[in-house]
């Protein structure tokens, strides 16, 4: 078998890893282990971002209805999580293959520095033939800095591990041109940069998860414009992995196609961090042409007409034009203060460098 990718990240949904009644589908755990373990068997590295844990908590402890929302997921998620670990765990060993655990929260990616540590730990993981098994620590992670889903949390880990491909395994073959529903839709393989698919999305969530195609698309095009292959793909499907990093198979799913920019890893970094903006700059109509010009360009404070909220330098802020659009998020150069000061005057060093911009 000829493969296709050699550093993959896959997602598994928690519609994948439950029965229509809610308990964890061990059959089907087990049948992606066996397949994630021939490809790390293989030389494939592999992270995987794996839900479940709020559903199998949910099904073991069953539901108390006395509980207010957090609650629920604080109980399930602790109870479901240790499940869940355990189950892949023993189900990797039988292959002779050890997993590790990650628990995450948003925050963790909000500083370069955490960020970073994160990294490490998973290189140090995969460097060590361990398999990381990534997903929300939802016990802590209750607030409105929480992950949409773990889509989301799947394409900040493909895009901070520098993988060739993200595979977003859901229970649906990928996204179709009509209502799925309807027998005369077919899946739409191919989705290319700029091509807009938004009139094929269907807004209704997942039963068991918290993610929809919404998010599913939007994460997808964000990674694949980062030159990350991108796969939303069914896996309740026999052998559905083995046979998208084949290249001589034929899969019905839905691939975003990869851009063929480099881009480096503080920008994949600053890219993601716009949940974490302190501050606002405003520009003025020529620096904002020079910003979306094909030249990479640095932000100079001679066109800043605007400083808004208080930030420290190197945190992240938004960057806005004279109609209020968002333009871009981007690493500032001076804190608050400094950047008031400078705002509107010539021959003074970029606000933000290009090497720290991302554009929208
Ligand atoms: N972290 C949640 C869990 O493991 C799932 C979030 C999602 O559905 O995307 O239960």
């Amino acid at each position: 078998m000829s493969l296709r990718f050699k550093k993959i990240a896959v997602k598994i949904g928690s519609n994948v890893l439950t029965r229509a009644d809610g308990t964890l589908d061990i059959t089907r755990m087990s049948a992606l282990v066996d397949q994630i373990s021939q490809l790390h068997k293989k030389g494939v590295e592999i992270v995987m971002i794996s839900s479940g844990a709020v559903a199998s908590g949910r099904s073991i402890l069953g539901i108390n209805k006395k509980l207010d929302v957090v609650d629920q997921r604080q109980l399930y998620s602790a109870v479901g999580q240790a499940k869940l670990i355990n189950l892949y765990y023993d189900l990797f060993r039988e292959h002779g293959i050890t997993v590790g655990q990650i628990l995450t929260t948003k925050e963790n990616f909000s500083s370069r520095r955490h960020y970073l540590n994160q990294r490490n730990c998973m290189r140090v993981m995969l460097d060590n033939k361990v398999i990381p098994v990534v997903n929300e620590n939802d016990t802590v992670s209750v607030t409105e800095l929480m992950f949409t889903d773990n889509d989301e949390l799947s394409g900040l880990i493909a895009s901070m591990m520098d993988m060739q491909a993200l595979i977003i395994l859901s229970n649906i073959d990928g996204i179709y041109n009509g209502n799925p529903a309807d027998t005369a839709s077919t899946v739409i393989t191919k989705i290319e940069k700029g091509q807009d698919v938004s009139d094929f999305i269907q807004s209704t969530k997942s039963t068991f998860g918290r993610g929809g195609m919404l998010t599913k698309t939007t994460i997808a095009r964000k990674i694949a414009d980062e030159g990350i292959d991108v796969f939303i793909a069914n896996g309740k499907k026999d052998n559905m992995l083995l046979n998208l990093l084949d290249k001589k198979a034929e899969v019905i799913c839905t691939q975003f196609v990869a851009s063929k920019d480099e881009v480096s890893s503080v920008k994949k970094w600053i890219a993601h961090s716009e949940g974490f903006a302190k501050g606002e700059i405003h520009v003025n109509e020529n620096a904002a042409k020079a910003l979306l010009g094909e030249k990479a360009v640095s932000l100079l404070p001679v066109g800043v007409t605007g400083i808004i909220g208080d930030f420290e330098k190197d945190d992240i802020v938004r960057i806005f034009d004279e109609a209020g659009k968002l333009l871009g998020v981007g690493k500032t150069q001076y804190d608050s203060e400094k950047a008031r000061e400078i705002s509107g005057k010539k021959n003074q060093k970029p606000l933000v460098h290009c090497d720290y911009l991302y554009l929208e």
